[in-house]
């Protein structure tokens, strides 16, 4: 077998993020929660506010411009960190890019469809196209969706255009997953310079590729430690499944033969309803818990569930009190503005008295 990490070198990358990402204890919330926690901060990936698509777009548009690509399409939800990144890193290396935004979330407001991402997306001069995604996150749907791209894609290409499509679809080589390979490879490193060796991470699953990379990353530098994917979008059942496949699949693109079972992966759901995107009562508290106790701010839509996912995690005793946790905070700070309405049962009075 090749050695993991430097198997990642064959395949074209482009720096867009700032890494390392800094490794930062949380005491303040490790204790309310009867962990030693540790944050990994990938919110600070730097490149547009940042957060995990950042370590995976450097493969796409590393691939992109490899390719000589002038224009790149991808599409997600409308609120999607992945769209406005992908937007960031093709103006940084001087590319057109098309964005399908799927409306996905039944709006609760006009913000949701003019803050957040979106007013960051039009800053960045997106060309923006609207998608009927329908509720459903069938595998059919992200196929619909990549075949609209696959369509636009071939219209800029009878213009003379050199256009590059991100995928979103299953069937598509999972190489964004690799920046969560580098993540692992990136965090051991830095638990080792600290002393410190986890007893379980926890991080956001939606896509997968970070859940999966992570896993892969993790058993192929011969770490044992569960790692706790928090479903955002799909119910547990399935999203083992996906994560089983992308990791066996991210394994594969750096040499390791290891094929992952749906039982190996752990995936808990009990914070997802009522749904992608929408708040609850678990989600919020998680959010103000974790402002209040460490001004660490997290995002409605996944890692403030995903923090709403450990407690869970902790109170079910799936992961042990007193375990040493490492939380990757996967970003996605844009959206908190877009969810100014949803937040407001958590946010401090304003103040009434006058001095
Ligand atoms: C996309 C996203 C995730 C989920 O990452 P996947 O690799 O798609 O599973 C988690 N957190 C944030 C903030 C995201 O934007």
């Amino acid at each position: 077998m090749r050695e993991p990490l430097a198997a990642i070198d064959e395949f074209p990358r482009v720096r867009l993020g700032h890494a390392p990402t800094p490794l930062d204890p949380a005491p303040r919330l490790g204790a309310a929660l009867g962990l030693e926690l540790w944050i990994k901060r990938d919110d600070c990936t730097g490149l547009a506010f940042g957060g995990n698509k950042v370590r995976q777009l450097e493969f796409y548009l590393g691939d992109a411009q490899a390719r000589g690509a002038d224009t790149i399409l991808t599409s997600g939800a409308v609120q999607s960190n992945f769209v406005r990144v992908a937007a960031a890193g093709a103006r940084q290396l001087g590319m057109d890019i098309h964005v399908q935004l799927e409306d996905r979330v039944e709006p609760a407001d006009d913000l949701y469809g003019s803050s957040g991402n979106v007013l960051l997306d039009r800053l960045l001069g997106a060309t923006l196209h609207s998608f009927s995604a329908g509720p459903d996150e069938t595998p059919a749907a992200e196929t619909a969706a990549d075949d609209e791209l696959d369509r636009r894609a071939q219209a800029l290409a009878a213009t003379g255009r050199k256009p590059y499509v991100i995928h979103n679809g299953v069937g598509h080589p999972p190489v964004g997953g690799l920046g969560y390979v580098v993540a692992v490879g990136e965090f051991l490193e830095q638990a080792r310079a600290e002393g410190v060796r986890f007893d379980a991470v926890v991080c956001a699953s939606g896509g997968g590729l970070t859940h999966g990379g992570i896993l892969a990353g993790m058993r192929a530098l011969g770490e044992k430690a569960p790692v706790h994917g928090v479903c955002v979008r799909r119910a547990a059942d399935e999203q083992r499944v996906r994560i089983a496949k992308r990791a066996t699949e991210i394994g594969a693109l750096i040499g390791c033969s290891e094929t992952f079972h749906p039982d190996d992966v752990d995936a808990c759901d009990t914070v997802l309803p009522p749904g992608y995107g929408k708040m609850s009562k678990a989600v919020g508290d998680a959010i103000s818990m974790a402002a209040r106790l460490e001004a660490l701010l997290l995002d409605p839509v996944y890692t403030g569930k995903a923090m709403a996912g450990l407690v869970d995690l902790v109170r079910a005793g799936r992961i042990a009190a007193g375990s040493r946790v490492l939380f990757v905070h996967t970003g996605g700070l844009p959206a908190i503005f877009s969810y100014a309405a949803a937040l407001e049962p958590w946010l401090a009075e304003p103040s009434t008295t006058r001095e």
